[in-house]
């Protein structure tokens, strides 16, 4: 069996960000840090984050006063951000810059009573974040799903004040077809030159259409939460080859790979390397060869966490 890495893929620089922010102030702050929400969606860094302390809530009202509070790589609301004011926490924003300018864009539309749609999987964090970004009394924003929800809309076909954004992980082709079915429906409807998804959401994609062309089986690690690792085990199965989501080596089932001569791996955008080394060294106890790395998309892009959460020298090290 040839085993053949999906490049890139794994951890993007919205999460290592993410992580970092956390991981240094506990080392900053050496006091107990509250997350709201999963700091990203895979279950082995939130599992690892717990054992250093961190506490993960869902409510700002769990959080005793003047504590600290990481709010997710998700983002989240406007109100929410005001009761962590309110209940005096230290804030911490790991939001990821992607979605922050998400953020910016429709806070801007809701100022300017421009009617909104927001096109994104209904109760995700990063969704109810952005939506909780739009406040006017006037105008309103919208959540669609599919392109059968346009139709549902109470918007005015000729509309003038009118756009659209998208969640950062969806499925390119999907959301393509959505917005053309919008400019169709509203001809007047502006909205950023490409979709909003994100450039790591965008290439672990690509790099899943690479590998379906020369694999008989995809492995997509990532957590059954993950918004984007769930596309990339979607677009795998829409490829015709036979994909499998894990969330380690211990979900592979023998059976699976009984006949498969090539088999390719992916890992979404929260899901750490390590897993990916133990399912290849699994895969070699069953007989495989040594894993090849596919040519892929070269990703530079590194997000900046504050300086005042840069580490002093004498805690780099510090464990
Ligand atoms: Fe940011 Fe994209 Fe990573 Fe989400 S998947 S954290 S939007 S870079």
């Amino acid at each position: 069996m040839d085993v053949l890495l999906a490049n890139p893929r794994g951890f993007c620089a919205g999460v290592k960000r993410a992580i970092l922010i956390v991981e240094n102030a506990l080392k900053i702050y050496k006091r107990t840090i509250y997350v709201k929400h999963e700091l990203v969606h895979n279950q082995y860094v939130i599992k690892k984050l717990r054992k250093k302390g961190v506490i993960f809530v869902e409510k700002i009202s769990d959080i005793p006063d003047n504590s600290i509070v990481v709010f997710s790589a998700h983002g989240v609301s406007k109100k929410t951000k005001e009761k962590a004011i309110k209940k005096k926490l230290i804030i911490l924003n790991a939001t990821c810059p992607l979605v922050t300018k998400v953020h910016k864009e429709v806070s801007k539309a809701s100022e300017k009573s421009i009617e909104t749609i927001l096109i994104g999987h209904k109760g995700h964090p990063e969704v109810i974040g952005t939506l909780g970004q739009y406040n006017n009394e006037n105008s309103k924003i919208h959540l669609i799903e599919s392109i059968e929800d346009i139709n549902k809309l109470p918007i005015k076909k000729n509309n003038t004040k009118l756009n659209f954004f998208t969640q950062t992980t969806l499925s390119i082709k999907y959301t393509q077809s959505i917005i053309k079915s919008l400019k169709k429906k509203f001809p007047y409807i502006s909205g950023p030159k490409k979709e909003d998804i994100c450039y790591a959401t965008t290439n672990r994609q690509n790099a899943v259409v690479k590998l379906s062309n020369i694999t008989d089986m995809i492995l997509v690690i990532g957590s059954k939460n993950s918004s984007n690792s769930n596309r990339l085990a979607e677009l795998g199965r829409e490829t015709g080859v036979f994909t499998k989501q894990i969330e380690s080596f211990s979900d592979i089932k023998e059976k699976w790979i009984k006949n498969i001569k090539y088999i390719g791996i992916t890992a979404g955008a929260s899901a750490p390397e390590f897993l990916v080394k133990q399912v290849v060294e699994y895969l070699q106890k069953m007989g495989a060869k040594k894993p090849k790395e596919m040519l892929g998309t070269k990703e530079k892009i590194i997000f900046n966490i504050p300086r005042y959460l840069t580490l002093p020298s004498h805690l780099k090290n510090y464990e």
